[in-house]
């Protein structure tokens, strides 16, 4: 799917809806009482939602708000190739414990993904062992082998995982709303799920 635009058709529904947006403002403090200090000044809510996903936790430590959950961050990256791609491919890699994909992407051929930690401060981009990675996952699945050369661009992002394994492949997939004070932060979530965690949310907003 495309998530950019499904994320910005969501934000827009809720702009309709009446909720107001500040883009480009950073959240550098979070208060147990409500306050918010941001890049544009400090302000006070009734209740205040951490949902910074890979920084989720990063921000409650920021704001010396202690927590029981504690986030792996594991980066996922991908190939676009320029050939076309004519069916699509979902294949057992890592000796079944993981799955990656080649799928039809705007006309091209997209291949992803890993699954690397990631600490905060690191480039979010793929590294060379996972363009490699990649490549050859792709040379084992299809007929004609790829070339460097076909690469037209590759992306990267973060996953935010509630730690419950020391293999991030083998840690869980749910999601975490735990409250401190009048802040509610989400550790986790997907996009299959957000429907369901924002319901569950918006529930523990008015229950207060
Ligand atoms: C490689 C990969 C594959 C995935 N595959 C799937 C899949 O197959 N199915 C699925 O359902 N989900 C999948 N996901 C998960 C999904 O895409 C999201 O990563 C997940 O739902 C977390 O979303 P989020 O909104 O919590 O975090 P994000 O989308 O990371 O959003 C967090 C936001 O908070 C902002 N922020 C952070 N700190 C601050 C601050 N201090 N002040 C202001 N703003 C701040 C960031 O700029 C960002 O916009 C995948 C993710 C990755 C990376």
């Amino acid at each position: 799917m495309d998530d950019l635009a499904l994320g910005l058709w969501a934000a827009q529904r809720a702009k309709g809806l009446g909720v107001e947006f500040r883009e480009h403002v950073e959240v550098e403090r979070l208060g147990r009482d409500g306050v918010l200090c941001t890049s544009a000044g400090t302000e006070r809510f009734d209740r205040i939602v951490n949902v910074a996903g890979p920084w989720a936790g990063d921000l409650l430590r920021r704001s010396d708000i202690g927590s029981r959950n504690r986030l792996d961050l594991v980066r996922g990256s991908h190939l676009v190739v320029s050939r076309p791609c004519p069916s699509a491919v979902l294949a057992q890699v890592d000796g079944g414990r993981r799955i990656a994909f080649i799928l039809p992407w705007k006309g091209s051929t997209l291949i992803g993904t890993t699954e690397v930690r990631q600490a905060l401060g690191e480039p979010i981009a793929c590294s060379a062992e996972e363009r490699e990675y990649l490549m050859r996952f792709h040379d084992r699945v299809m007929e004609s082998p790829l070339s460097a050369g076909e690469i037209t661009s590759t992306f990267a992002g973060v996953r935010p995982l509630v730690r419950s394994s020391d293999d991030p492949g083998r840690a869980t997939r749910e999601y975490e709303i735990e409250r401190s004070g009048a802040v509610l932060t989400v550790f986790g979530g997907k996009w299959t799920t957000a429907r369901s965690l924002g319901q569950k949310v918006a529930e523990a907003v008015e229950r207060g």
